[in-house]
Protein backbone atom coordinates (compact mmCIF):
# COMPACT_ATOMS: atom_id res chain seq x y z
CA UNK A 1 0.00 0.00 0.00
CA UNK A 2 1.33 3.48 -1.06
CA UNK A 3 2.11 5.66 2.39
CA UNK A 4 2.50 8.83 0.17
CA UNK A 5 -0.54 10.70 -0.89
CA UNK A 6 -0.46 11.01 -4.39
CA UNK A 7 -2.85 12.94 -6.85
CA UNK A 8 -4.67 9.68 -7.97
CA UNK A 9 -4.39 7.77 -4.47
CA UNK A 10 -4.68 8.90 -0.94
CA UNK A 11 -2.49 7.74 1.58
CA UNK A 12 -2.58 5.15 4.38
CA UNK A 13 -5.09 7.29 5.91
CA UNK A 14 -7.20 7.95 3.10
CA UNK A 15 -5.98 11.57 2.31
CA UNK A 16 -6.06 13.20 -0.50
CA UNK A 17 -3.51 16.32 0.40
CA UNK A 18 -5.70 17.48 2.76
CA UNK A 19 -8.93 15.90 1.65
CA UNK A 20 -10.62 12.58 2.60
CA UNK A 21 -9.91 10.49 6.08
CA UNK A 22 -12.84 8.38 7.52
CA UNK A 23 -14.95 10.92 9.87
CA UNK A 24 -17.38 8.07 11.39
CA UNK A 25 -19.18 7.43 14.36
CA UNK A 26 -17.79 5.06 16.80
CA UNK A 27 -19.98 2.03 15.90
CA UNK A 28 -19.30 1.72 12.50
CA UNK A 29 -15.85 1.70 13.16
CA UNK A 30 -15.51 -2.67 12.56
CA UNK A 31 -17.24 -2.41 9.43
CA UNK A 32 -15.40 -0.16 7.56
CA UNK A 33 -12.36 -1.37 9.17
CA UNK A 34 -12.76 -4.56 7.70
CA UNK A 35 -13.41 -3.42 4.56
CA UNK A 36 -10.19 -1.39 4.66
CA UNK A 37 -8.22 -4.22 5.95
CA UNK A 38 -8.50 -6.30 2.82
CA UNK A 39 -10.25 -4.32 -0.25
CA UNK A 40 -7.02 -3.98 -2.17
CA UNK A 41 -5.88 -7.49 -1.01
CA UNK A 42 -9.35 -8.74 -2.62
CA UNK A 43 -9.18 -6.65 -6.23
CA UNK A 44 -5.59 -7.96 -6.33
CA UNK A 45 -6.19 -11.21 -6.25
CA UNK A 46 -6.54 -13.46 -9.47
CA UNK A 47 -9.90 -14.85 -8.42
CA UNK A 48 -11.66 -11.10 -8.55
CA UNK A 49 -9.95 -9.96 -10.92
CA UNK A 50 -10.89 -13.01 -13.11
CA UNK A 51 -14.71 -12.55 -12.24
CA UNK A 52 -14.74 -9.10 -12.46
CA UNK A 53 -13.31 -9.32 -16.01
CA UNK A 54 -15.75 -11.84 -17.37
CA UNK A 55 -18.45 -9.86 -15.75
CA UNK A 56 -17.73 -6.96 -17.14
CA UNK A 57 -17.39 -7.79 -20.54
CA UNK A 58 -20.24 -10.49 -20.86
CA UNK A 59 -22.67 -9.00 -18.39
CA UNK A 60 -22.00 -5.25 -18.04
CA UNK A 61 -20.67 -5.01 -22.16
CA UNK A 62 -17.20 -3.51 -21.86
CA UNK A 63 -14.66 -2.18 -23.24
CA UNK A 64 -17.56 0.06 -24.23
CA UNK A 65 -17.05 2.34 -27.68
CA UNK A 66 -14.81 4.89 -27.94
CA UNK A 67 -16.52 6.35 -30.74
CA UNK A 68 -14.97 9.30 -32.96
CA UNK A 69 -17.61 11.97 -33.09
CA UNK A 70 -17.49 13.00 -37.09
CA UNK A 71 -20.02 15.72 -36.80
CA UNK A 72 -19.01 16.95 -33.71
CA UNK A 73 -14.96 17.53 -34.53
CA UNK A 74 -16.28 18.94 -38.05
CA UNK A 75 -18.36 21.57 -35.79
CA UNK A 76 -15.34 21.89 -32.98
CA UNK A 77 -12.33 22.08 -35.34
CA UNK A 78 -10.80 19.14 -33.52
CA UNK A 79 -10.94 15.29 -32.80
CA UNK A 80 -14.01 14.81 -30.60
CA UNK A 81 -14.13 11.07 -29.12
CA UNK A 82 -17.20 10.05 -26.81
CA UNK A 83 -16.20 7.01 -24.52
CA UNK A 84 -20.16 5.28 -24.48
CA UNK A 85 -20.57 4.47 -20.84
CA UNK A 86 -24.29 5.25 -22.20
CA UNK A 87 -24.00 1.60 -23.86
CA UNK A 88 -23.44 0.05 -20.45
CA UNK A 89 -25.82 -2.16 -19.49
CA UNK A 90 -28.57 -0.04 -17.10
CA UNK A 91 -27.27 2.73 -19.18
CA UNK A 92 -24.62 4.24 -17.24
CA UNK A 93 -20.72 4.13 -15.67
CA UNK A 94 -22.52 2.88 -12.12
CA UNK A 95 -22.70 -0.66 -12.99
CA UNK A 96 -19.01 -0.94 -13.08
CA UNK A 97 -18.46 -0.01 -9.62
CA UNK A 98 -21.56 -2.43 -8.36
CA UNK A 99 -19.97 -5.26 -10.15
CA UNK A 100 -16.63 -4.32 -8.12
CA UNK A 101 -18.45 -4.27 -5.09
CA UNK A 102 -20.94 -6.98 -4.72
CA UNK A 103 -18.21 -9.20 -5.30
CA UNK A 104 -15.82 -7.60 -2.80
CA UNK A 105 -18.87 -8.06 -0.70
CA UNK A 106 -19.03 -11.80 -1.53
CA UNK A 107 -15.33 -12.55 -0.96
CA UNK A 108 -16.03 -11.02 2.61
CA UNK A 109 -18.91 -13.28 3.14
CA UNK A 110 -21.53 -10.62 3.27
CA UNK A 111 -25.17 -11.59 1.88
CA UNK A 112 -26.98 -8.90 2.39
CA UNK A 113 -26.57 -5.78 0.33
CA UNK A 114 -27.73 -2.26 1.20
CA UNK A 115 -27.34 0.98 -0.65
CA UNK A 116 -28.48 4.76 -0.82
CA UNK A 117 -29.83 6.42 -3.75
CA UNK A 118 -31.12 9.83 -4.85
CA UNK A 119 -32.60 9.40 -8.21
CA UNK A 120 -32.52 5.62 -8.02
CA UNK A 121 -29.78 5.23 -10.76
CA UNK A 122 -27.15 3.68 -8.06
CA UNK A 123 -30.26 1.68 -6.76
CA UNK A 124 -30.94 0.58 -9.98
CA UNK A 125 -27.55 -0.55 -10.47
CA UNK A 126 -26.75 -2.26 -7.46
CA UNK A 127 -30.43 -3.83 -7.32
CA UNK A 128 -29.62 -5.58 -10.74
CA UNK A 129 -25.79 -7.23 -9.63
CA UNK A 130 -27.59 -8.33 -6.12
CA UNK A 131 -30.42 -10.20 -8.69
CA UNK A 132 -27.83 -12.07 -10.74
CA UNK A 133 -25.71 -12.88 -7.59
CA UNK A 134 -29.10 -13.80 -5.50
CA UNK A 135 -28.23 -11.54 -2.75
CA UNK A 136 -30.82 -9.93 -0.68
CA UNK A 137 -31.27 -6.43 -1.44
CA UNK A 138 -32.32 -3.56 0.54
CA UNK A 139 -32.51 0.48 -1.20
CA UNK A 140 -32.71 3.08 1.02
CA UNK A 141 -34.88 6.62 -0.56
CA UNK A 142 -35.94 9.65 0.46
CA UNK A 143 -39.82 9.66 0.45
CA UNK A 144 -39.89 12.76 -1.82
CA UNK A 145 -37.75 11.06 -3.85
CA UNK A 146 -39.46 7.59 -4.49
CA UNK A 147 -42.25 10.10 -5.67
CA UNK A 148 -40.12 11.79 -7.92
CA UNK A 149 -38.26 8.80 -9.91
CA UNK A 150 -41.21 6.10 -10.15
CA UNK A 151 -39.96 4.23 -12.51
CA UNK A 152 -36.32 3.79 -11.02
CA UNK A 153 -38.38 2.49 -8.09
CA UNK A 154 -40.22 0.02 -10.11
CA UNK A 155 -37.39 -0.87 -12.15
CA UNK A 156 -35.50 -1.73 -8.47
CA UNK A 157 -38.91 -3.61 -7.29
CA UNK A 158 -38.60 -5.75 -10.38
CA UNK A 159 -35.43 -6.64 -9.95
CA UNK A 160 -36.61 -8.34 -6.45
CA UNK A 161 -35.17 -5.11 -4.19
CA UNK A 162 -36.77 -3.84 -1.15
CA UNK A 163 -37.19 0.04 -1.06
CA UNK A 164 -37.37 1.18 2.30
CA UNK A 165 -38.27 4.94 2.52
CA UNK A 166 -36.53 7.57 4.78
CA UNK A 167 -39.02 9.73 5.82
CA UNK A 168 -37.09 12.05 8.11
CA UNK A 169 -35.85 15.54 7.60
CA UNK A 170 -36.30 16.39 4.03
CA UNK A 171 -36.94 13.21 2.85
CA UNK A 172 -34.56 13.28 -0.08
CA UNK A 173 -30.53 11.94 0.00
CA UNK A 174 -29.49 12.66 3.04
CA UNK A 175 -31.78 11.31 4.80
CA UNK A 176 -31.44 8.19 3.16
CA UNK A 177 -27.39 8.26 3.53
CA UNK A 178 -28.49 8.11 7.41
CA UNK A 179 -30.80 5.50 7.19
CA UNK A 180 -28.55 3.24 5.24
CA UNK A 181 -25.48 4.19 7.85
CA UNK A 182 -27.94 3.31 10.88
CA UNK A 183 -28.82 -0.37 9.40
CA UNK A 184 -25.22 -0.59 8.92
CA UNK A 185 -24.57 -0.73 12.28
CA UNK A 186 -27.26 -2.68 13.32
CA UNK A 187 -26.18 -5.48 11.12
CA UNK A 188 -22.59 -5.34 11.18
CA UNK A 189 -21.55 -9.17 10.13
CA UNK A 190 -23.80 -10.27 7.67
CA UNK A 191 -24.24 -6.90 5.21
CA UNK A 192 -21.88 -4.37 2.87
CA UNK A 193 -22.51 -0.77 2.50
CA UNK A 194 -22.51 -0.48 -1.53
CA UNK A 195 -21.86 3.80 -1.94
CA UNK A 196 -22.24 4.73 -5.32
CA UNK A 197 -19.98 7.18 -5.84
CA UNK A 198 -16.10 8.14 -4.83
CA UNK A 199 -17.42 9.73 -1.70
CA UNK A 200 -17.36 8.51 2.10
CA UNK A 201 -14.92 7.35 4.54
CA UNK A 202 -11.84 5.84 3.46
CA UNK A 203 -11.87 3.57 1.48
CA UNK A 204 -14.78 4.27 -0.15
CA UNK A 205 -13.22 6.75 -2.67
CA UNK A 206 -10.43 4.77 -3.42
CA UNK A 207 -12.18 1.65 -4.25
CA UNK A 208 -14.90 3.41 -6.31
CA UNK A 209 -12.06 5.08 -8.15
CA UNK A 210 -10.25 1.55 -9.03
CA UNK A 211 -13.50 0.16 -10.07
CA UNK A 212 -14.41 2.98 -12.38
CA UNK A 213 -10.74 3.40 -13.58
CA UNK A 214 -11.48 1.27 -15.97
CA UNK A 215 -13.12 3.68 -18.60
CA UNK A 216 -9.49 5.47 -18.82
CA UNK A 217 -8.26 2.76 -18.93
CA UNK A 218 -9.76 1.54 -22.80
CA UNK A 219 -9.62 4.92 -23.69
CA UNK A 220 -5.74 5.02 -23.83
CA UNK A 221 -5.69 1.20 -25.67
CA UNK A 222 -8.66 2.45 -27.93
CA UNK A 223 -7.04 5.91 -28.65
CA UNK A 224 -3.84 3.98 -29.41
CA UNK A 225 -5.46 1.54 -31.76
CA UNK A 226 -7.76 3.48 -33.33
CA UNK A 227 -5.62 6.68 -33.74
CA UNK A 228 -2.25 5.47 -32.93
CA UNK A 229 -1.70 8.05 -30.14
CA UNK A 230 -0.63 7.37 -26.53
CA UNK A 231 -1.97 10.25 -24.64
CA UNK A 232 -5.31 12.47 -25.36
CA UNK A 233 -5.22 16.26 -24.78
CA UNK A 234 -8.21 16.85 -23.24
CA UNK A 235 -10.58 14.49 -21.00
CA UNK A 236 -14.00 15.94 -19.73
CA UNK A 237 -16.57 14.53 -17.46
CA UNK A 238 -19.29 15.74 -16.00
CA UNK A 239 -18.98 15.63 -12.01
CA UNK A 240 -21.78 14.43 -9.08
CA UNK A 241 -19.49 12.95 -6.57
CA UNK A 242 -16.70 12.54 -9.32
CA UNK A 243 -17.05 8.38 -9.80
CA UNK A 244 -17.45 8.78 -13.84
CA UNK A 245 -14.87 11.99 -13.58
CA UNK A 246 -12.81 9.49 -11.30
CA UNK A 247 -12.76 6.53 -13.58
CA UNK A 248 -11.93 8.73 -16.89
CA UNK A 249 -9.33 10.58 -15.04
CA UNK A 250 -7.52 7.87 -13.28
CA UNK A 251 -4.93 6.68 -15.68
CA UNK A 252 -4.06 10.11 -17.35
CA UNK A 253 -3.68 12.29 -13.52
CA UNK A 254 -0.23 11.41 -13.25
CA UNK A 255 0.52 12.95 -17.03
CA UNK A 256 0.49 16.04 -16.47
CA UNK A 257 0.46 16.92 -20.02
CA UNK A 258 -3.30 15.25 -20.05
CA UNK A 259 -5.72 18.45 -19.35
CA UNK A 260 -8.47 17.00 -16.96
CA UNK A 261 -11.78 18.88 -16.90
CA UNK A 262 -14.26 18.59 -14.53
CA UNK A 263 -18.27 19.89 -15.41
CA UNK A 264 -20.15 21.20 -12.04
CA UNK A 265 -23.82 21.65 -13.18
CA UNK A 266 -24.70 25.21 -12.52
CA UNK A 267 -28.22 24.76 -11.73
CA UNK A 268 -30.16 28.59 -12.85
CA UNK A 269 -26.56 29.99 -12.70
CA UNK A 270 -23.30 29.89 -9.44
CA UNK A 271 -24.61 33.25 -7.95
CA UNK A 272 -28.45 32.35 -8.27
CA UNK A 273 -28.70 30.17 -4.97
CA UNK A 274 -30.17 27.07 -7.07
CA UNK A 275 -26.69 25.57 -8.20
CA UNK A 276 -24.94 22.29 -7.37
CA UNK A 277 -21.32 23.76 -8.20
CA UNK A 278 -19.26 22.50 -5.20
CA UNK A 279 -15.75 24.10 -6.01
CA UNK A 280 -17.12 27.62 -6.83
CA UNK A 281 -19.62 27.37 -3.45
CA UNK A 282 -18.47 25.33 -1.67
CA UNK A 283 -15.96 25.68 1.28
CA UNK A 284 -13.97 22.48 3.61
CA UNK A 285 -16.22 20.28 5.54
CA UNK A 286 -17.17 17.00 6.27
CA UNK A 287 -19.71 15.54 4.46
CA UNK A 288 -20.60 11.46 4.64
CA UNK A 289 -17.93 10.57 6.31
CA UNK A 290 -15.23 12.62 4.94
CA UNK A 291 -13.30 15.73 4.65
CA UNK A 292 -14.12 17.63 1.27
CA UNK A 293 -15.49 20.54 -0.28
CA UNK A 294 -19.01 21.01 0.94
CA UNK A 295 -21.78 23.66 0.33
CA UNK A 296 -22.89 25.01 3.60
CA UNK A 297 -23.58 27.63 5.33
CA UNK A 298 -21.04 29.80 7.70
CA UNK A 299 -22.53 27.33 10.32
CA UNK A 300 -21.99 24.30 8.99
CA UNK A 301 -25.40 23.51 7.46
CA UNK A 302 -25.68 21.61 4.44
CA UNK A 303 -26.93 23.56 1.88
CA UNK A 304 -29.28 22.46 -0.59
CA UNK A 305 -28.08 22.08 -3.89
CA UNK A 306 -30.07 22.41 -7.24
CA UNK A 307 -29.91 21.10 -10.87
CA UNK A 308 -31.61 19.81 -13.43
CA UNK A 309 -29.83 16.66 -13.52
CA UNK A 310 -30.58 14.32 -10.77
CA UNK A 311 -27.20 13.02 -10.68
CA UNK A 312 -25.25 16.09 -10.01
CA UNK A 313 -27.83 17.40 -7.30
CA UNK A 314 -25.21 17.01 -4.78
CA UNK A 315 -23.75 19.16 -2.16
CA UNK A 316 -20.50 17.56 -2.01
CA UNK A 317 -17.55 16.27 -4.21
CA UNK A 318 -15.31 13.29 -3.63
CA UNK A 319 -12.10 14.10 -1.79
CA UNK A 320 -10.19 13.04 -4.95
CA UNK A 321 -11.68 15.84 -6.87
CA UNK A 322 -11.03 18.45 -3.91
CA UNK A 323 -7.62 17.53 -4.35
CA UNK A 324 -7.22 18.14 -7.88
CA UNK A 325 -9.18 21.50 -7.65
CA UNK A 326 -7.14 22.83 -4.86
CA UNK A 327 -3.70 21.54 -6.90
CA UNK A 328 -4.82 23.25 -9.69
CA UNK A 329 -4.23 19.55 -11.90
CA UNK A 330 -7.84 19.95 -13.35
CA UNK A 331 -9.61 22.80 -14.44
CA UNK A 332 -13.30 22.75 -12.82
CA UNK A 333 -15.91 24.49 -15.10
CA UNK A 334 -19.65 24.47 -14.58
CA UNK A 335 -22.54 24.17 -17.27
CA UNK A 336 -25.91 25.51 -16.12
CA UNK A 337 -29.32 23.56 -17.02
CA UNK A 338 -29.87 25.66 -19.98
CA UNK A 339 -26.56 24.89 -21.47
CA UNK A 340 -26.90 20.98 -20.87
CA UNK A 341 -30.54 21.05 -22.26
CA UNK A 342 -28.98 22.57 -26.11
CA UNK A 343 -26.02 20.15 -25.61
CA UNK A 344 -28.05 17.27 -25.07
CA UNK A 345 -30.58 18.48 -28.39
CA UNK A 346 -27.61 19.23 -29.97
CA UNK A 347 -25.83 15.84 -29.88
CA UNK A 348 -29.41 14.39 -30.41
CA UNK A 349 -29.24 16.08 -33.81
CA UNK A 350 -25.82 15.40 -34.68
CA UNK A 351 -24.59 12.20 -33.77
CA UNK A 352 -28.00 10.39 -33.26
CA UNK A 353 -27.15 9.82 -29.94
CA UNK A 354 -29.45 11.20 -26.71
CA UNK A 355 -27.50 11.71 -23.65
CA UNK A 356 -28.26 11.31 -20.19
CA UNK A 357 -29.04 14.72 -18.83
CA UNK A 358 -25.63 14.60 -16.56
CA UNK A 359 -23.52 13.80 -19.48
CA UNK A 360 -24.89 16.68 -21.38
CA UNK A 361 -23.30 19.09 -18.79
CA UNK A 362 -19.75 17.58 -19.78
CA UNK A 363 -20.81 18.39 -23.64
CA UNK A 364 -21.37 21.88 -22.77
CA UNK A 365 -18.01 22.49 -21.98
CA UNK A 366 -17.09 21.73 -25.45
CA UNK A 367 -18.04 25.45 -26.28
CA UNK A 368 -15.97 26.57 -23.70
CA UNK A 369 -12.81 25.05 -23.86
CA UNK A 370 -10.38 26.45 -27.33
CA UNK A 371 -9.24 23.53 -28.87
CA UNK A 372 -6.57 23.24 -31.53
CA UNK A 373 -7.04 20.84 -35.10
CA UNK A 374 -4.68 18.37 -33.89
CA UNK A 375 -5.94 18.14 -30.20
CA UNK A 376 -7.61 14.82 -29.40
CA UNK A 377 -10.29 15.56 -26.97
CA UNK A 378 -12.61 12.68 -25.26
CA UNK A 379 -15.29 13.32 -23.31
CA UNK A 380 -17.18 10.77 -21.38
CA UNK A 381 -20.40 9.98 -21.96
CA UNK A 382 -21.78 9.01 -18.44
CA UNK A 383 -25.35 7.37 -19.34
CA UNK A 384 -28.05 7.78 -21.86
CA UNK A 385 -31.16 9.80 -21.96
CA UNK A 386 -34.10 7.51 -21.86
CA UNK A 387 -34.79 8.29 -18.09
CA UNK A 388 -34.52 11.79 -18.78
CA UNK A 389 -37.03 11.55 -21.60
CA UNK A 390 -40.19 13.40 -19.20
CA UNK A 391 -37.42 16.35 -19.65
CA UNK A 392 -36.49 16.72 -22.87
CA UNK A 393 -40.30 16.50 -23.72
CA UNK A 394 -41.04 19.83 -22.24
CA UNK A 395 -38.52 21.29 -24.04
CA UNK A 396 -39.37 19.74 -27.75
C1 LIG B 1 -25.06 9.16 -11.24
C2 LIG B 1 -24.67 9.71 -12.54
C3 LIG B 1 -23.69 10.73 -12.66
C4 LIG B 1 -23.07 11.40 -11.47
O1 LIG B 1 -22.32 10.60 -10.62
P1 LIG B 1 -20.73 10.63 -10.61
O2 LIG B 1 -20.38 9.82 -9.43
O3 LIG B 1 -20.31 12.06 -10.50
O4 LIG B 1 -20.28 10.02 -11.88
C5 LIG B 1 -23.31 11.14 -13.91
N1 LIG B 1 -23.87 10.61 -15.03
C6 LIG B 1 -24.82 9.65 -14.95
C7 LIG B 1 -25.40 9.12 -16.23
C8 LIG B 1 -25.25 9.16 -13.72
O5 LIG B 1 -26.19 8.20 -13.66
Amino acid sequence: MNKKNTLSNPDTNGYYGQFGGAYIPEMLYPNVEELRKNYLKIISSPRFKKESDTLLRDYAGRPTPLYFAQNLSKQFGTNIYLKREDLCHTGAHKINNTIGQILVAIHLKKNRIIAETGAGQHGVATATVCALKGLECIVYMGEKDIERQAPNVARMKMLGATVVPATSGSKTLKDATNEAIRDWINNPTDTHYIIGSVVGPHPYPDMVARFQSVISSEIKNQLHKQAGIKWPTHVIACVGGGSNAAGTFYHFINEKKVKLIAVEAAGCGINTGKSAATTQLGTQGILHGSKSLVMQTKDGQVIEPHSISAGLDYPGIGPLHANLFSSKRASFLSATDNEALAAAFHLAKKEGIIPALESAHALAALSKVKFKKNDHVVVCLSGRGDKDMDTYMKYL
